[in-house]
């Protein structure tokens, strides 16, 4: 084994891809790093490793987890699959194309239980600090152990930081916020839609997490969905009971008062409004600040530290692509750190090649454009390594025809199949359509 040491925060889909990324080099005879994986939940899968608590966990750490029950995958399977690991390989057979969350929990577990990575992750031990020495090359990882409630500290070459960026909410105040007699909840603490049944919701924003808590409420009974945007509609046809409406101004007791002037009397608020990049255990030499966009500020290639290129992130851009982008970027940072890949010496070159993939990001908002941006990205990663090439093209061409159904039947979306571009068979249409199937277990949702 080689002597460096390889620091991985965070046993997510990120994490484990990198974990995958290192055995699948020590599969093929090569020499690997040591590598350790730091999780601060008892069990690897990150947002999708579900739990009902909220606020803090077990251990008094932040609950991480942003997923709620009756979850399920809002992009289709066809665009995330592994490409060294199908939905056929670990099914035994093909399955619909939008699975509930507990499926793809056990597909993304699948995979690094046949690698037998799990040996290399540290539960319950959440990263407190990291401290880098230009003097050593050395950076110093101190972690809190709960399992044996003591902290330790320990040396590494590199750190991959691989924590996620959407489990610290951004949440925004309302006047008339400290009167109103009904829940306020962030979306990362929204578990069941069923508590909402018969109510008037009031949802703020107009991204996926209003999108869809919105159509979870809908499907499991509100009275009412009221959405609120801030810059433009979400647009979709939808149902007779759900109402677009301008900016949130404030609230007076249970009313609530638009830009328009309009005025709704709500039950209950649930503010989409996203998420921060939060890094509470990197000091500022380290520590990524960027806008969740598809060109990450500071990141060459979208995962070195251009301020230390030890340093590398995982999954920090906005997502259209998720599981089989955060294998490209593992593997191409593990051969950056094998040395199969040379970075370049100097800073102003990392520095621009940020720059240039920002203004290429910049030179267009449609939306099919930002599809085949981070497209070319995963292709470029994909292509400097020894990741199993597929049919990236194909992988967009469901996401355009996602797009699609979205826009014929917001409701209906998930009742649409789609090709895999990993074996190229063609999913079967789901059993039950999306909005009669309360049910959503693995069992049920894997049943002919
Ligand atoms: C509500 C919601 C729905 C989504 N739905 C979809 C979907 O349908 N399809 C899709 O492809 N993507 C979806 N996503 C996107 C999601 O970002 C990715 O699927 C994926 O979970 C990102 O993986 P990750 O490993 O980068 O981050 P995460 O899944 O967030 O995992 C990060 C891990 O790091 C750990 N960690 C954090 N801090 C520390 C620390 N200090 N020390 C140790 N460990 C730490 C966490 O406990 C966690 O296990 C959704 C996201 C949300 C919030």
């Amino acid at each position: 084994m080689m002597s460096k040491r390889v620091a991985v925060i965070g046993a997510g889909p990120s994490g484990l891809a990198q974990l995958r990324a290192f055995q699948s080099a020590a599969e093929k005879g090569e020499d690997i790093p040591e590598v350790v994986c730091f999780e601060k939940q008892s069990n690897w899968g990150g947002l999708w490793n579900y739990t009902w608590r909220t606020g803090l966990d077990e251990n008094g750490e932040p609950v991480h987890c942003s997923m709620y029950r009756y979850l399920w995958s809002n992009g289709p399977k066809e665009g995330l699959e592994f490409a060294d690991y199908s939905f056929e390989e670990h099914f035994g057979k093909q399955i619909a194309s939008y699975p509930p969350r507990a499926v793809l929990f056990d597909y993304i577990e699948g995979r690094v239980i046949k690698a037998d990575v799990r040996k290399w992750i540290r539960f319950n031990s959440p990263v407190r600090w990291v401290d880098y020495d230009a003097e050593t090359g050395k950076f110093t990882v101190t972690v809190h152990d709960h399992d044996k409630d003591s902290s330790y500290s320990e040396e590494f070459d590199y750190v991959i930081c691989a924590s996620g960026h959407f489990s610290t909410p951004n949440v925004p105040y309302y006047e008339g916020f400290d009167n109103f007699n009904g829940r306020i909840v962030h979306a990362h603490d929204f578990r069941d839609a069923r508590e909402f049944t018969g109510k008037d919701v009031l949802v703020v924003g107009a991204s996926y997490s209003a999108e869809d808590i919105g159509s979870q409420c809908w499907k499991y009974g509100a009275k009412s969905i009221t959405s609120c945007y801030r810059s433009a509609p979400m647009g979709f046809a939808w149902p007779e009971n759900w109402e677009e409406k301008p900016a949130l101004q404030k609230l007076d007791g249970k009313t609530a008062y638009f830009a328009d002037g309009t005025t709704k009397d709500v039950d209950a608020i649930i503010l989409c409004t996203g998420y921060k990049h939060f890094f509470s255990f990197l000091p500022d030499d380290l520590r990524l600040k960027t806008a969740n966009r598809l060109a990450s500020a500071d990141l060459y290639k979208g995962v070195v530290y251009v301020h230390n290129p030890a340093m590398f992130y995982l999954g920090m851009q906005d997502q259209w692509f998720t599981f089989n982008m955060f294998d490209a970027q593992a593997w191409w940072v593990r051969d950056a750190i094998m040395g199969k890949i040379a970075l370049p010496n100097d800073k102003d070159a990392m520095l621009a090649d940020v720059a240039e993939r920002e203004a290429r990001e910049e030179a267009s908002d449609d939306v099919k454009y930002a599809i085949k941006y981070q497209a070319e990205y995963v292709k470029e990663l994909v292509a400097e390594t020894d990741y199993p090439s597929f049919d990236i093209d194909g992988a967009c061409q469901a996401f355009f025809e996602w797009k699609a159904h979205k826009a014929e039947d917001i409701m209906a979306f998930r009742n649409n199949s789609y090709k895999s571009v990993i074996t190229g068979t063609m999913a079967p249409v789901h059993h039950t359509p999306w909005k009669d199937a309360l049910d959503d277990s693995m069992e049920v949702y894997l049943q002919n």
